[in-house]
């Protein structure tokens, strides 16, 4: 395996540390792309890996896209990520979550876990017997915290608005179609809120039982998870996988605008310019799905409740404005303004 500084999504991390328990068989690595703005902050990912480079490699691009996304967030704190080896005859035990909350500990608390892909609320809390260094932890009662889910949906939902705002000169998303790929957390959060305000929706998941119970609550359409994609719609919102925005389905897009809440939505970095050259407005995903961490970050630091989160997400659609604005003036596309802005804010520009 190639050190760290070699690999190609090496980007001045400051720092990448690896650990291993010999008792529970844990192997994590932890990256902390920068803590220019405060504690870096970002979820565990338990995940298989072909190799331990490809494990790297994903927390060295988590961690540079948790900087980006808490900056343009407007939070005090850094990025960085956490990745456990999901390897066979490992479990993910207590006793394991024990021993990487003894590891984040170690950190100092230069680096602050959450909930990411495989990991749920009860690892957290098995995690914080080791550590205060960890958020995502159950909320009390108007309080900031717990699932993130419901808080990303309602930062989507105002995302959406903006981006009609901007794209078709509207205020409301009455009357409007929008297609959501993805029915999970973020994505049926979103379509309830858009519902609510009248769009008129198409949804679809590659899990029948999911989405059918969905469009019936809503009285949408249903669409197939392969044709979603090419749905003539007013907005595409992603909300499932990552990757989806390449060469071929953006040529397949019959949208003007695309928003939604899925992470690393470009497959390529040219992708955002070939959204532009085809004149989609892309807001980028991680300046519109910050909702979740924006409730989880306010919890750790304890520096405010629910409405003080809601408040914070409600200044999601100001940036993306901002964002649109200057992607008009500058001719780049909507994610390199983005990525630039970031760069900017975390001392890097
Ligand atoms: P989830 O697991 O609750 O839901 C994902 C849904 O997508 C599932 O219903 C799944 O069946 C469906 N799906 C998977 N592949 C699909 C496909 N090819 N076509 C259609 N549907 C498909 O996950 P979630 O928490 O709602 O997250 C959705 C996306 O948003 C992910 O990319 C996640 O990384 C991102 N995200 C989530 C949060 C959060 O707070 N949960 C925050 C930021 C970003």
């Amino acid at each position: 395996m190639s050190a760290p500084f070699d690999l190609p999504d090496f980007d001045a991390h400051e720092g990448v540390h690896f650990f291993h328990d010999r008792v529970t068989g844990l192997k994590a690595i932890v990256a902390i792309h920068s803590t220019h703005l405060g504690p870096a902050a970002g979820g565990a990912r338990y995940w298989h890996y072909a190799d331990s480079e490809r494990a790297v490699t994903d927390a060295l691009r988590l961690s540079r896209g948790m900087s980006y996304k808490n900056a343009m967030a407007g939070l005090p704190v850094g990025g960085g990520k956490a990745v456990l080896l999901k390897e066979e005859g490992v479990t993910k035990s207590p006793e394991l979550l024990a021993a990487l909350g003894r590891a984040i500990e170690s950190l100092g608390g230069r680096y602050v876990t959450a909930q990411d892909v495989g990991m749920s609320e009860a690892d957290m809390i098995a995690i914080s017997c080791e550590t205060r260094h960890v958020s995502g932890l159950p909320a009390k009662s108007g309080g900031a915290g717990g699932n993130p889910g419901p808080s990303t949906a309602y930062g989507v939902f105002l995302g959406i608005k903006a981006a009609v705002k901007h794209g078709l000169g509207r205020d409301d998303v009455r009357g409007l179609h929008v297609a959501v790929q993805g029915c999970g957390s973020v994505g049926s959060g979103a379509a309830r809120h858009l519902a609510a305000a009248g769009a008129k929706l198409t949804l679809a998941d590659i899990s029948p039982g999911r989405v059918r119970a969905l469009a019936d609550e809503l009285g949408a359409e249903v669409a197939d998870a392969d044709a979603i994609l090419a749905t003539p719609c007013d907005v595409f919102s992603p909300c499932a996988l990552g990757a989806i925005l390449n060469e071929r389905s953006i040529a397949a897009l019959q949208t003007g605008i695309v928003a939604g809440g899925a992470n690393n939505q470009l497959a390529r970095s040219e992708d955002g310019d070939r959204l532009k050259a085809r004149g989609i407005l892309y807001a980028p995903d991680y300046v519109i799905n910050a909702g979740g961490i924006i409730n989880v970050v306010l919890e750790y630091l304890g520096i405010g409740d629910a409405d003080a989160v809601r408040a914070r997400i409600e200044q999601i659609p100001g940036r993306l404005a901002e964002i649109f604005a200057a992607s008009e003036a500058s001719g780049l596309s909507t994610d390199k303004v983005a990525d630039q802005m970031a760069q900017r804010l975390i001392g890097r520009g």
